[in-house]
């Protein structure tokens, strides 16, 4: 008996071990209204396919598996929604990266590479060797926990990192990995730590001890370290974080169970103070991929980081958040289509962003207002905006660009590299452009006024 019940087990633990999306297709369907999107939400809540993409520019791509094809067809159809197959076999390109991944060999512990997507342990281990190394410019910070207990941590670059003077310097906040499955993310967060400080890009090596004179640059490189550690045991293609959400559709049993299943995860990305909160581009389902929580910041993670940078508001300049995929630099607001005072500003320095990373390798990226995809409320960069005041405050999409194909999230490995090189590029034109400079400007920075002695003192 004990020996059947083991070998049930065994066999439940292998079939849950690892989501091969075998025979799942990536369709996209064309979104012309509000009303399509909700077309799309309500048969996500119905468990019938999983939300892929954000809108692009009147499309979505979305992820269905072999059960629900032809039912999601019919809903189409007589939804008058036009779709289209992408990828028909999802399940074949996760097991040929899986395959892939298992092949490279590890890296020394303190060591990074950028031929692989690395766990967060590597990650982790990496910024602890870097500051031991560099310990006159870097030091380490906890953040705080998520929900399964591991730490959110960033490094914060500035010359005489010791002196309590530099906490007074202009700071320049760098996030990324908020979506689990955006894997080339943390490792491009990576690669511009190092090429700050000196292991990487080393002809920028004047560029970058000027900067770090001027400012105090944080950055956290995987936020969403629960969701990203399970994508890559479990389900490669999973977004959110890893706390449990709710019942599926909301609906409870009688015993204050679920009626029919419980369902993990917060999109992280929705859980920010932002107007319209839980209101637009976000799914009430809490199994949905993009449901926000129940409340702002009713989440660890993204409470941390909130309380961090609250205490740190009237020093911040510039504010970034960095995701894959589809090429684009995305620009306040993300929850309305209305313009925000700064546009001008924006457009000019979208112009500058996208030609420095276009100068190092060809590749374009498309500059444009969050909203224009569609809007969405709770997402990061507009709380900066709106809460924080913080004017220069952005959202990367990196490699690939939106029309490719493939799984986007699976960057083949060899454009780790480039993706990471053009991006430093792609932060220093947009450091260059920073509209406000902390200590000269004050009336309209959004911040509260200081005194003058806030200017950086690089001594
Ligand atoms: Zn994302």
């Amino acid at each position: 008996m004990f020996r059947f019940l083991g070998i049930i087990s065994l066999s439940l633990l292998v079939a849950n071990c690892y989501k091969t999306y075998d025979g799942y297709k990536i369709v996209r369907v064309g979104i012309d209204s509000e009303a399509d999107y909700m077309k799309i939400l309500k048969l996500e809540t119905q468990d019938l396919l999983e939300i892929f993409t954000e809108v692009r520019s009147g499309h979505m791509d979305v992820l269905i598996g072999p059960k629900s094809w032809l039912t999601c067809q019919y809903h189409f159809k007589t939804g008058g929604l036009k779709y289209k197959v992408g990828t028909d076999n999802v399940g074949k390109e996760v097991e040929e990266e899986h395959k892939r991944l298992l092949l490279k060999t590890p890296v020394a512990p303190g060591q990074f590479s950028y031929d692989t997507y690395h766990r967060i342990d590597t990650i982790y281990a990496r910024l602890d060797a870097l500051v031991a190394k560099h310990r006159n410019i870097s030091e380490l910070l906890e953040l705080g926990e998520t929900y399964e207990g591991r730490k959110i941590r960033a490094i914060r670059i500035t010359s005489n990192v010791s002196s309590d003077a530099t906490n007074n310097k202009p700071m320049i906040w760098l996030d990324g990995g908020i979506h689990a499955r955006e894997w080339v993310v943390p490792a491009t967060m990576m690669y511009i730590i190092d090429s700050i400080l000196g292991e990487e890009e080393r002809d920028k090596s004047d560029r970058m001890a000027a900067l770090i004179d001027k400012y105090q640059i944080v950055i956290a490189p995987s936020i969403n370290p629960d969701g990203y550690e399970y994508s890559h045991e479990s389900e490669r293609l999973w977004r959110k974080n890893r706390a449990p959400a709710g019942c599926r559709g909301n609906k409870e049993n009688w015993f204050g169970g679920c009626f029919y299943s419980l369902c993990y995860g917060i999109d992280l990305n929705r859980n920010w103070e932002t107007p319209f909160f839980g209101q637009v581009g976000v799914s009430d389902d809490p199994c949905s991929l993009v449901y926000p929580g129940k409340a702002p910041f009713d989440q660890k993670s993204t409470a941390v980081i909130k309380n961090y940078l609250e205490a740190k508001k009237d020093k911040m300049e510039l504010f970034v958040t960095y995701h894959s995929y589809s090429q684009l630099f995305l620009t306040p607001f993300g929850y309305t289509h209305n313009l925000t005072e700064d546009h001008d500003h924006y457009v000019e320095v979208g112009k500058a962003v996208v030609n420095a990373i276009a100068a190092r390798h060809g590749y374009n990226y498309t500059a444009m207002q969050g909203a224009q995809l569609y809007p969405v409320s709770g997402d990061s960069f507009d709380w900066a905006y709106t809460v924080l005041g913080v004017v220069d405050s952005y959202c990367f999409e990196l490699r690939p660009d939106g029309d490719s194909w493939r799984v986007g999230f699976e960057l083949p490995e060899d454009q780790i590299l480039p993706t990471a090189e053009e991006n430093v590029d792609g932060l220093l034109a947009l450091i260059e452009n920073i509209k406000y400079e902390i200590g000269e400007e004050s009336d309209d920075s959004g911040g509260e006024s200081n005194d003058t002695e806030d200017e950086s003192d690089p001594s």
